[in-house]
């Protein structure tokens, strides 16, 4: 059965191909001459979460690292080289971290999960849960409190990205990239932007006072 999904993507391709070159028959030359984005998207690896999709975004448009429940570490060495690259090298002028309400990571990270690794990776979102639980489990239903653990965890992660060598450095010199945090909401596909505790990571000096 699988067969049959691929086969359909590779037509799809075909179609996806045949279309652009009819738009510009140098659209993929162009392509192939190298990419200049202004975005990097650092989000959750959820099949439901194509971020182009969602934005009608296009090829070259968006620099895009995903992994389970959208995390930054400081010793991942695959995203550290996607963020160096992409403000040393890109100069990107945003960076946005998306999470998404059902994201199976946050509620693997309140529920508990099995696998050894996953259990592992989503260990800081389970302790974001543990330090917030007296305030999540005032909501209502499961949902509800994974999709506020949800909104928490990207705040957490654009902390944990500013907290990085990289991110230090870069913010020496101007122009700052700017930093972004969304949700999306898949009950309803649109993209909230959620508000950024920007004074609060000033006095910390995460972020520089003319920021
Ligand atoms: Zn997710």
């Amino acid at each position: 059965m699988s067969d049959d999904i691929i086969k359909k993507i590779m037509q799809n391709n075909k179609e996806f191909v045949e279309e652009a070159v009819k738009n510009d028959p140098y659209y993929f030359k162009k392509l192939s001459e190298g990419q200049k984005p202004s975005i990097l998207y650092i989000g959750c690896s959820d099949s439901r979460m194509p971020i182009t999709s969602f934005t009608k975004t296009m090829p070259g448009d968006i620099f895009i690292h995903r992994n389970i429940g959208n995390q930054v570490f400081t010793n991942d060495i695959n995203i550290l080289s996607v963020l160096e690259y992409a403000v040393e090298v890109l100069n990107i002028k945003y960076i946005v971290i998306a999470g998404h309400y059902q994201c199976g990571a946050v509620q693997s990270a309140i529920k508990g999960v099995n696998n050894p690794l996953t259990s592992n990776w989503i260990s800081t979102i389970r302790e974001l849960y543990l330090e917030n639980k007296e305030e999540i489990e005032k909501m209502n239903s499961f949902d509800n409190k994974a999709d506020y653990l949800s909104e928490l965890n990207v705040i957490y992660q654009i902390k944990r990205l500013l907290k990085t060598s990289i991110m230090k450095n870069r913010l020496k010199k101007k122009p700052y990239p700017l930093i972004i945090g969304w949700i999306i909401d898949i009950y309803t596909g649109y993209i909230k932007e959620l508000p950024l505790p920007i004074d609060i990571w000033k006095k910390l000096e995460l972020l520089p006072f003319d920021y």
